[in-house]
């Protein structure tokens, strides 16, 4: 099965939902994270409710990655520092103080609706399968919760920095349902988002 996350619509930037921009929220005494390469604020990209996958992981997985400088900051790369991703335990979480920046925030939050698949071969297959069904655009699939990565290049699957172990797929996300508000993998790209649950840590990365 592919569970598909469909565009929903806007919401609420502090929405307490799996969503794709606004603001995110964290725990007490977050720092916004900084890109290791221009040293400026990232962008926050989303966040995954982890227990949308499995009732029992109360925790939330939450991206960013830098767009001061598009295409030199290596935001791609899921170690150069030019991304960020966070799991947070669900509970005392709240809308994070936003630094200054044209750039710190996504242009648009999106509320995330998902539709399973069932027999579905792998992602690229359920999306098509679903545009036919549904009449919508192939633009409303947001990307994918757990499951399989539809990897664009080669599986890059990263290692988790704390154990050495592969790290857990969450989520893969398309760069929007209106390319002039989404999100920059390079321009028809994906970006995936992983998790060491034994660790607590996270890492992104895209390819086009
Ligand atoms: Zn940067
Ligand atoms: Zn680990």
């Amino acid at each position: 099965m592919t569970i598909l996350m469909i565009y929903n619509g806007d919401t609420a930037p502090d929405a307490p939902g799996t969503r794709t921009g606004g603001v995110p929220l964290v725990p007490a005494g977050f720092d916004w994270p900084v890109c290791d390469e221009c040293d400026g604020p990232m962008q926050f990209l989303a966040q995954v409710r982890l227990d949308d996958i499995d009732a029992a992981d109360a925790a939330l997985l939450s991206i960013f990655m830098c767009q001061n400088d598009p295409g030199l900051c290596d935001e791609w790369d899921a170690t150069a520092g030019g991304n960020r991703a966070f799991v947070f335990p669900s509970g005392a979480l709240a809308p994070s103080a936003v630094p200054p920046g044209d750039t710190v925030l996504a242009a648009e939050t999106s509320a995330v609706t998902y539709v399973p698949m069932h027999d579905s071969d792998g992602y690229d297959e359920a999306r098509e399968r679903w545009r036919g069904e549904s009449g919508r655009p192939l633009r409303d699939v947001l990307g994918q919760l757990g499951g399989l990565p539809a990897w664009l290049q080669f599986d890059q699957t990263p290692t988790c920095p704390a154990c050495a172990l592969p790290m857990s797929f969450v989520v893969q996300l398309e760069e929007g349902h209106d390319h002039r508000t989404g999100f920059n993998f390079g321009g028809g790209g994906c970006g995936y988002g992983f998790r060491c649950r034994p660790c607590s840590t996270a890492a992104f990365l895209w390819q086009q």
